[in-house]
């Protein structure tokens, strides 16, 4: 049997209840999911509780999780003192419509970690928080447009999804990308509103720049690009976009809904040492509550008090503001982000040993709590060299195998990368490299 063949196989045998439970919630709900990137084939697991650093199935099953809901859960499942501190909430009321106490303390305890943020505002998840920053970025320029990175994820409100995962067909001049709208829905003419540019390519993006001055009034970079497994910024990027804003007059824009928390306490801006004038944050500052933040400049963020719409039902509601708060102050802690960075690197260099031992062309692109295994040998640094050296069909063996043997090594898809969180231990790590160590034979000879 082939690889791919034995590792369904066995994964079919593994999920019966997984694959009837599934085929129940498809009856109900569009494609089985609650956001269509959960849907795989043959078929997803069916979650029944998760704890500490596992996830259990509705069979049984258990998956030892660096998955860790996409990024969101730093804090590891149900952590004790988030449980706690969100329960006791509970039974004082978990949504007030008027101002409360509990909104100050989560926002101090975000200015604390980004030094540029004056003023904050809650929202409900990364897509409200790079929208509305988005917004406060335009009418703070009093410009329309937008520039945003190649395959870069911002959420998925229109603005968004311009060219988040262009087919290779489609993508036009890697210096000046196509502008792809992704989705049936999204007026083409949004398109209008929105530039595009490649990632480490500063000559790129002031050239566009300089075809839109006076259009462009800000523009959105995810710092790490974590859609794309975990591309870094190179010689300065970041800062020189930096510079360009300042150059151009144009609002800059930190997506930190993955990096935020997770790559420091200060998330991006303090590990490259770059001053945004705006970041937008959700996932883990909210201990698997939902929540989303944006913050930034005084000047900057006063444009909600002159006007500019930014309201919510639910923004800041207590039950939230007290998981993030309880997340930031009592959670991740400096000893927290020790102990997380230590098992980081633990984690990324059994990869890069057990791939030299058995001759896997790959290597581990990891920056602290969060890092990706790639099977190749070339760089990728923006969404071309993605396209082009990722084999996604091969990392779906990659990572079937390690599900087979209850280790969830990253959410599905080669696009993804792992989450180490405060409750993973050494004996986790070993447990994970034990299992890539398991199938590294079979997929060296597939590589070969
Ligand atoms: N920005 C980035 C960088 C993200 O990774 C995501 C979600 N993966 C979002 C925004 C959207 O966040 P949400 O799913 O909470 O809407």
């Amino acid at each position: 049997m082939d690889l791919w063949d034995d590792y369904e196989a066995t994964y079919r045998e593994r999920t019966a209840g997984s694959e009837a439970a599934f085929g129940r919630l498809q009856e109900d709900v569009p494609a089985g999911v609650a956001s269509t990137y959960r849907a795989w084939d043959p078929y997803p697991f069916v979650v029944d509780r998760a704890e500490g650093a596992y996830l259990y199935d509705v069979d049984g099953n258990e998956y030892l999780d660096f998955d860790m809901n996409n990024g969101a859960a730093m804090v590891g499942h149900a952590h004790p003192t988030v449980t706690e501190a969100v329960g006791d909430q509970l039974h004082d009321g978990t949504l007030f419509t008027h101002p409360h106490e509990l909104l100050g303390e989560a926002a101090s305890a975000l200015k604390e970690r980004w030094s540029m943020m004056d003023k904050v505002r809650f929202t409900n998840s990364g897509t409200e928080s790079t929208m509305h920053a988005m917004r406060v970025g335009r009418a703070y320029s009093g410009r329309d447009k937008v520039l945003k990175i190649e395959g870069a994820y911002h959420g998925v409100h229109d603005y968004a999804l311009i060219s988040k995962a262009a087919p290779k067909g489609q993508v036009g001049h890697p210096e000046r990308p196509n502008k792809v709208v992704e989705s049936d829905g999204i007026p083409a003419k949004t398109a209008e509103t929105v530039e595009v540019a490649p990632f480490n390519d500063l000559d790129a993006v002031e050239s566009i720049l300089e075809d839109h001055v006076n259009e462009i009034g800000a523009l959105i970079v995810e710092p790490i690009v974590l859609a794309k497994g975990v591309t870094q910024p190179y010689d300065d990027f970041l800062q020189g976009l930096r510079e360009l804003c300042d150059e151009y007059g144009i609002v800059y824009i930190f997506d930190e809904v993955k990096t935020g928390v997770k790559v420091t306490p200060g998330g991006a801006a303090e590990y490259y040492d770059v001053e945004p004038d705006l970041v937008t944050l959700a996932k883990s500052i909210g201990g698997n509550f939902p929540v989303g933040a944006f913050g930034g400049r005084e000047e900057v963020m006063s444009v909600i008090e002159d006007g500019t719409a930014h309201y919510g039902t639910y923004n800041g509601n207590p039950l939230v503001a007290r998981a993030v708060e309880t997340v930031l102050n009592d959670v991740l802690t400096e000893e927290a982000y020790d102990h997380v960075n230590r098992l980081g690197q633990r984690l990324a260099d059994g990869y890069e040993e057990i791939m030299a031992d058995h001759g896997i062309e790959g290597r581990v692109e990891n920056v602290n709590s969060v890092g990706m295994v790639l099977f190749t040998d070339e760089p990728v640094e923006d969404y071309r060299d993605y396209l082009e050296h990722i084999d996604v069909e091969f990392h779906e063996n990659y990572w079937f195998g390690m599900l087979n043997q209850g280790v969830l090594p990253h959410p599905h898809d080669a696009s993804q990368q792992w989450t180490i969180s405060v409750q993973h231990e050494d004996e986790h790590i070993d447990e994970h490299l034990e299992a890539f160590e398991n199938i590294a034979p079979r997929l060296a000879d597939e590589q070969a």
